[in-house]
């Protein structure tokens, strides 16, 4: 059955959270409505010095070795203020502790401390066409040959490729069974490799931000091989439990929020303050629950189901806001306009994603229903 535990809060992480809001105030360069605030790595190389990459990491490698809630609060006050954390945040919040937990000790101390730095951009090579959801129908190759493997195929929907130095994407490593869970490999490929394209897709924003990248018979050392060959799906498996309940699941749509609340503020006697309340209220609950997951990982548990409600009830809500939004502002979507108009159309052009990316509402739900035995 679903448990959410009470979420930890503590004087430290109130001041945590003070520091991060000044640091934001200070340095940070922009405020967009592109995914994870868009991508900037002189701003993420001074998140770096700050120590909030790989904050929960060993020492050995550089790494903070402080608590997951303590990255909790770094991560909400960034993705809250929508300030440029997409340059790092891949590799802080998922392939970093891939490799933590699966890489080797050469793959470690070649990328993590990088990783760290603010140096190096890592990108998800999972999704195929026709490949999304179910993933064991991967259908790239990586075929051994003397002293490494030779892609081939192509991975769809690649956010940020084109601007990353790594991918670390499932294969095919033996031909497919009736377990087709079987003989799924992740391998570590450094993006310079020759032989791989990465072709622009543009979202419905007009924005090259995802991409096809295409590996032409793509011969890679034998060492790229991250954790053990076949054991591919229980390892993506893993990672993407790592990417379901965080801020960045119900926050994307905040910014909006603040700028309606500060326009009703000026229109005396509004009648639209129930509407807000409600979005608000729904927003307390959600918060409450990601960080009681968060509490939960922190302790050591595996929170999957729980992780999953939190996804499916906060991107809901990321698209109810716009809509809500868009009733409420008295003007029209336009992404020429300053001002509420411009960010409505921001927004409403990404909304439709926010159920798709990291896991769809339907999947999630299947993943529920199994979780508390309704399935
Ligand atoms: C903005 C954005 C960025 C992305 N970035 C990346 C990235 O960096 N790397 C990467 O690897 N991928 C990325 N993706 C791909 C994303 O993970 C997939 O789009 C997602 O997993 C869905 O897969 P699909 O598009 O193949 O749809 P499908 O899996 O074909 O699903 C189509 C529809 O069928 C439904 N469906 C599928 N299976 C079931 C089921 N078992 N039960 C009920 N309904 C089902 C789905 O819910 C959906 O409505 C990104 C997607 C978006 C939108």
């Amino acid at each position: 059955m679903l448990n959410f535990p009470p979420p930890l809060n503590t004087s430290e992480l109130a001041l945590l959270r003070e520091e991060v809001r000044d640091f934001v105030r200070a340095e940070a360069p922009s405020r967009s409505y592109e995914y994870l605030g868009g991508d900037n790595r002189n701003f993420s190389r001074k998140i770096g010095a700050k120590g909030w990459i790989g904050m929960c990491w060993p020492d050995r490698y550089g790494g903070g070795e402080r608590s997951l809630l303590e990255r909790y609060v770094v991560s909400e006050e960034l993705v809250a203020s929508r300030a440029p954390i997409a340059f790092h945040w891949i590799g802080d919040r998922q392939a970093g502790p891939l490799l933590l937990r699966y890489g080797t000790e050469e793959q470690r101390q070649r990328v993590l401390p990088k990783i760290i730095s603010g140096e190096c951009r890592f990108c998800i090579g999972m999704s195929e066409a026709d490949s999304g959801s179910d993933l064991a129908s991967v259908r790239m190759k990586a075929t051994p040959v003397n002293g490494g493997f030779v892609l081939s195929g192509a991975k769809l929907w690649t956010s940020g490729a084109h601007r990353s130095d790594y991918v670390i994407v499932l294969c095919r490593t033996s031909a497919r069974t009736e377990a087709r869970h079987e003989g799924l490999s992740q391998f570590l490929i450094d993006l310079r490799t020759p032989g791989i394209e990465c072709r622009p897709i543009e979202n419905m924003a007009g924005e090259r931000d995802f991409n096809e990248v295409v590996f032409n018979d793509v011969f890679i050392p034998a060492d790229a091989l991250v954790g053990k060959l076949g054991e591919g799906w229980k390892q993506v498996g893993d990672e993407l439990a790592l990417e379901r309940s965080g801020p960045e699941r119900f926050l994307s749509s905040v910014g909006l929020l603040f700028e309606l609340i500060d326009l009703l503020r000026e229109q005396a006697g509004s009648t639209h303050a129930p509407a807000v309340g409600r979005l608000v209220a729904h927003l307390a609950a959600v918060r409450h629950l990601s960080r009681s997951v968060a509490g939960m990982l922190q302790q050591g548990q595996v929170p999957a189901v729980e992780a999953a409600v939190v996804k499916d009830i906060g991107t809901n809500l990321e698209q109810e806001m716009a809509e809500v939004a868009r009733t409420l502002a008295g003007c029209e979507p336009d992404l020429t306009a300053a001002g509420l108009g411009g960010s409505l159309a921001q927004v409403l052009l990404r909304a439709p994603s926010f159920t798709l990316r990291g896991g769809t509402r339907e999947v999630l739900r299947g993943i529920i229903a199994r979780g508390i035995g309704a399935r």
